[in-house]
């Protein structure tokens, strides 16, 4: 029985920062696992 993709989506939990806790929006940049505010202090 197969799952239409929208409704697969639906069921994934919503990615949060583990630096801030800040919930992530779902991006092209799924690898991310960290929000852009803390990526970016963490890039140098
Ligand atoms: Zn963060």
């Amino acid at each position: 029985m197969l799952m239409s993709p929208v409704e697969f989506f639906r069921q994934l939990p919503k990615k949060q920062c583990p630096e801030c806790g800040q919930y992530i929006e779902e991006q092209a940049e799924s690898y991310l696992t960290e929000c852009e505010r803390c990526l970016s202090k963490k890039v140098e």
